[in-house]
């Protein structure tokens, strides 16, 4: 069993995102700035906001967050989202979610400039990613290609069962695995809570990418010798062994997984790290002008 390590990769690369932030200050005389909306003090939220935004300042770039509290009008998000779509001195925007039921939260993603959605969750980004064109990639999915990409992982001719069809992950990374590029190159199962025989399905993979939200769910039984486990899952529990009163479980069952697989991710410090690099790198290619003029 060999570590993808979260921690070494996401430095590594963000080693070289302050690098081309200094030069990018330099010439153009501003930092790339993220603006981030969190709406309620969702416990997770807060935390995955807080992460975000002392990344931002660890690179180089500016970081603003603006914090509405749940009673915020559907109205009132949009016409803010308005206001930064037009700022001409934001390069990325962000509203984490999830949001309160009286905002829809498909009304905000489509109001996000699509040239700002660092997040790539605009339809006009998946839309483009489909279609193999320059976008936004969804953080999250970006950051497992950059892990692959890391330790050198060869993932043409693969076979790659992604357990769960989220928006955000499951679905955007079935797409990417399948594409003509590398990482992707893979024959890509795409499962979820309606799929049957599930386990059978999930043994077949050489890469198996678990993004379920359910602790320990993908077991030692489920996968076959060898494979490269990916495990997106973020469960929070309460605990008394950690100092911020929580402690973190993948959707993988690391302790039993890990000695069969040739590859695999740990929670907290594998796939979670590397979101956050998706986004910065997404952010910074917007300062860039690289992917939209
Ligand atoms: P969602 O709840 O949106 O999607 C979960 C998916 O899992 C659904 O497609 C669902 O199927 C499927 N599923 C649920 N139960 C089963 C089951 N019994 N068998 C098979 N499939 C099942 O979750 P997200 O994709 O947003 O997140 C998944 C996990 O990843 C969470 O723990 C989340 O916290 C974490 N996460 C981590 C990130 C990171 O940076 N590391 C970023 C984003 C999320 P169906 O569609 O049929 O309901």
């Amino acid at each position: 069993m060999n570590l993808l390590d979260g921690k070494f990769a996401s430095e590594k690369i963000k080693t070289e995102i302050a690098e081309e932030a200094a030069a990018f200050l330099a010439e153009s005389g501003r930092k790339p700035h993220l603006v981030a909306i969190l709406v309620g003090n969702d416990g997770g939220s807060e935390t995955y906001v807080a992460s975000k935004m002392k990344n931002c300042e660890k690179v180089g770039f500016q970081s603003s967050l603006i914090r509405y509290d749940n009673s915020v009008t559907e109205a009132e998000l949009l016409a803010k989202i308005g206001e930064i779509n037009d700022d001409a001195g934001v390069d990325g925007l962000i509203v984490q979610l999830p949001l309160p039921k009286h905002i829809d939260p498909e009304k905000v993603t489509e109001t996000i400039d699509y040239r700002k959605d660092v997040d790539g969750f605009h339809p006009v980004n998946l839309g483009r990613m489909m279609r193999n064109l320059p976008c936004f990639i969804p953080a999250t999915p970006y950051g497992i290609l950059l892990m692959l990409k890391a330790y050198d992982i060869d993932t043409t001719g693969k076979h790659c069962v992604v357990v769960g069809r989220s928006n955000i992950v499951g679905s955007p990374m079935s797409i990417l695995m399948a594409r003509n590029a590398n990482p992707g190159n893979c024959t890509v199962t795409l499962t979820h809570s309606k799929t049957h025989n599930l386990k059978e399905m999930v043994l077949q993979g050489d890469i198996v990418v678990a993004a379920i939200g359910r602790k320990n769910f993908v077991t030692a039984d489920m996968v076959k010798t060898g494979a490269i486990i990916i495990d997106v899952g973020i469960n929070r529990e309460t605990s008394t062994e950690t100092k911020s009163g929580f402690k973190l479980f993948g959707d993988v069952d690391f302790d039993n997984v890990a000695p069969k697989s040739s590859w695999i991710t740990p929670v907290p410090g594998g796939v979670g790290l590397m979101t956050i690099v998706g986004l910065l790198k997404n952010t910074l290619a917007s300062a860039k002008k690289e992917i939209y003029s």
